[in-house]
């Protein structure tokens, strides 16, 4: 079995405890409006990535690619992706490094275990492991149970950031081999939910509370956005769920930012991705939402 791995990551401090090597899984049910990885929503293997800030105008891409992806209209580099085979000879040739290729060949649950087996000893020391990450993970649960049973296998801890829109019986399959739960909260009514993401929020609190129940280790984790769901009733709602889901860690306010954005052009998504530019929120405003959260009972693992 070959998972569609997008990318893995080194180094992570941000998703999950200690030191992290993130999976990233490739294809997503959901399509939120401010994703931060929006190369990753589509579930077709391999994205082509053009940087134009670092192209010094070599000509080489234009004169190697035998599919002729590379033209110029209107003074403008443009990139046919549909005719691209990713055969990686323009990538080879770019004198500005500014081309590259991610996914396209897909992962063995052996070659993802050699890649993150390089970071063990950073694990070991921080209290650190992998995390699967997408993209939506449990799109491919079946190479997710394979890889994180394997990783338990040999003592690397397991951690999964997922939507959990998706069956209860496919979280149930590949829940003994992972050991924490980051699962996303990203609005509160579910008509609203559906108008940011595409799909409703109602089995998403269904599992949270199936996962919670079987005694899983479960962080919420709650994008705000300004101007969509930074509101008292949604603050008022994540207070109430980490009240219901007593045996978890809690929840955490994560601020938008804008990281998501330039990778529409670097992926060129501009059509096949739907997406908001919002204003990152200041410091003092994340503050005070957390401060709202706390004042509702909510159990927020924020500083
Ligand atoms: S990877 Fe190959 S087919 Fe794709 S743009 Fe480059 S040269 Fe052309
Ligand atoms: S090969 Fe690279 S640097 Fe040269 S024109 Fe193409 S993208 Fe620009």
């Amino acid at each position: 079995m070959k998972g569609n791995i997008f990318e893995i990551q080194h180094f992570s401090v941000n998703d999950g405890p200690g030191i992290r090597t993130t999976v990233f899984f490739k294809g997503c049910q959901l399509h939120c409006l401010w994703c931060h990885n929006p190369e990753s929503i589509d579930d077709k293997p391999g994205e082509f990535a053009f940087v134009a800030s670092k192209c010094v105008g070599c000509g080489s891409c234009f004169r190697i690619c035998p599919e002729g992806c590379h033209s110029i209209a209107d003074g403008k580099h443009i990139i046919d992706r549909e005719k691209c085979t990713f055969c990686g000879k323009c990538v080879k040739m770019c004198s500005g490094s500014a081309l590259s290729i991610y996914g396209d060949k897909g992962m063995t649950v052996e070659e993802v275990m050699s890649e993150v087996s390089k970071d063990r000893s950073y694990y070991d020391e921080s209290g650190g492991g992998i995390t699967l990450s997408g993209g939506e993970p449990m799109m491919q649960s079946g190479f997710v149970r394979e890889l994180a049973e394997a990783a338990c296998a040999v003592g690397i801890s397991v951690a999964i950031e997922t939507n959990a829109c998706c069956k209860y019986s496919y979280l149930d399959d590949v829940k003994n081999y992972i050991d924490l739960f980051l699962v996303d909260w990203k609005a509160s009514d579910p008509a609203k939910h559906k108008e940011y993401t595409g799909m409703s929020n109602e089995i998403i609190y269904e599992n949270l509370c199936r996962l919670n129940d079987s005694g899983k280790k479960v962080l919420l984790r709650c994008p705000i956005i300004p101007g969509y769901n930074d509101n008292e009733d949604h603050f008022r709602k994540i207070a109430e769920i980490t009240k219901r889901l007593d045996k978890s860690i809690g929840a955490e306010l994560l601020p938008y930012h804008s990281m998501g954005v330039g990778k529409i052009e670097k992926f060129g998504l501009e059509d096949r991705v739907r997406y908001i530019v919002a204003k990152p929120p200041a410091k003092e405003t994340v503050e005070e939402w957390v401060r709202k959260c706390r004042s509702y009972g909510g159990r927020m693992v924020n500083e």
